[in-house]
């Protein structure tokens, strides 16, 4: 299939689907949904260039999941479609959105077939219900149903889309630009994934494989005089804090290495500069929720945390219960998910000579269950 580039756009935000991830990123098996949906098509067609959009923070993690070129999409699927067209250049390309996912073999093949007889082809249904246009009945046998893929001659769909019109689709663009656009019979089975509910009738989906991954954090902090303490999230009575651009919660820093690392996230320096003024004297409380953030909306979820507390000073004993709490809170698991233990160097080496305090933290994730979210 040289001649013909695949973009799968799938840089959308999922604001109607209703779940804490995006649509993009429910796991099927082994893999997020983006990249079944490019496979499957790759697999059946023996596609060689494939462009897939992403949303901008996205992208970094999307490109360490196979070698397909991913672009950064725009606000809109008119303005992701221009930004992926930039990387097209083969004289047909075919448009799918992410949540055209169930992949109809007979009805692409259908498509790319009509590929000579116009400048766009376009799958299309009937419309069987009766139709109303405001409140007049109109003539469903001349209504049609328009869905994706679409298959259009490169040239004239980057033209067409350097309209500030917004279309909602490829053959409405071309149209509009007196282009000639042809009907093929579309699919039932190419059903958009739109709504949780939607999950329900897409036969095509599995379950997401049951999945552990693990990661590890360190952190060291020198102690600081007339600094507040904060360990875990929480305050310590203490005459000293600890040195550090942020806030200095040494165990909040680890346990955030430990998810980065798990959910393959690069680390806490990536995500939260030193060189940032906006860091300086920062609550690390809310870094650790952003991250938490990030995982979810990424298709994964946090199964358990452990974390050991190297110090020889100040004394941890009498806070371990309240750090407990305050890191399930945070990392928003039943507190039996989360330990935390506490130990000292024997008074060897740094710790030992009350300099400061080192951190050790694991963490596992797995993929997030979407088959129990929705009903
Ligand atoms: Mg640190």
């Amino acid at each position: 299939m040289e001649a013909i580039t695949l973009v799968l756009l799938a840089a959308g935000s999922s604001t109607r689907f209703g779940m804490g991830t995006r649509k993009q990123w429910l796991y099927q098996g082994h893999k997020p949904l983006w990249q079944k949906v490019a496979d499957d098509f790759v697999n059946a067609f023996g596609f060689e260039h494939v462009v897939v959009t992403g949303s901008a923070d996205d992208l970094d993690h999307m490109r360490r999941f196979g070698d397909y070129a991913v672009v950064a999409g725009g606000a809109t699927r008119q303005a992701s479609l221009r930004a992926a067209l930039q990387e097209v250049v083969t004289p047909w390309v075919l448009v799918n959105d992410v949540a055209r996912c169930c992949l109809d073999r007979i009805m692409v093949e259908r498509v790319i077939a009509a590929r000579d007889q116009a400048a766009c082809i376009v799958p299309v249904l009937g419309v069987t219900d009766t139709l109303y246009l405001g409140d007049d009945p109109v003539d469903r046998t001349q209504a049609r149903r328009i869905q994706t893929p679409q298959l259009s001659r490169t040239d004239i769909l980057k033209r067409a889309l350097e309209s500030p019109i917004n279309h909602t689709d490829e053959s409405s663009a071309i149209r509009a630009l007196g282009e000639s656009i042809h009907f093929v019979p579309g699919s039932t089975h190419a059903h958009k994934l739109t709504h949780a509910e939607d999950l329900n009738h897409l036969a095509c989906l599995e379950p997401p494989a049951p999945e552990t991954r693990v990661g590890f954090g360190i952190d060291t902090h020198p102690f600081e005089q007339d600094k507040p303490m904060k360990l875990c999230g929480v305050a310590l009575e203490s005459p000293f804090g600890f040195k550090a651009h942020s806030d200095g919660d040494v165990a909040l820093h680890a346990v955030i290495d430990a998810l980065l690392g798990a959910a393959g996230l690069g680390d806490i320096g990536e995500w939260f500069p030193d060189t940032d003024a906006a860091y300086a004297g920062a609550d690390s409380a809310p870094m650790l929720e952003a991250v938490i953030e990030r995982i979810r909306r990424v298709g994964l979820a946090v199964r358990n945390v452990d974390l050991t507390i190297v110090a020889q000073i100040p004394r941890i004993l009498p806070y371990k219960d309240a750090m407990r709490q305050r890191l399930a809170s945070l990392l928003d698991l039943p507190p039996h998910r989360v330990n935390l233990k506490a130990t000292t160097s024997e008074k060897l080496g740094f710790i030992g000579r009350e300099e400061g305090v080192t951190v050790h933290a694991v963490a596992s994730l797995g993929y997030f269950d979407w088959t129990q979210e929705h009903t």
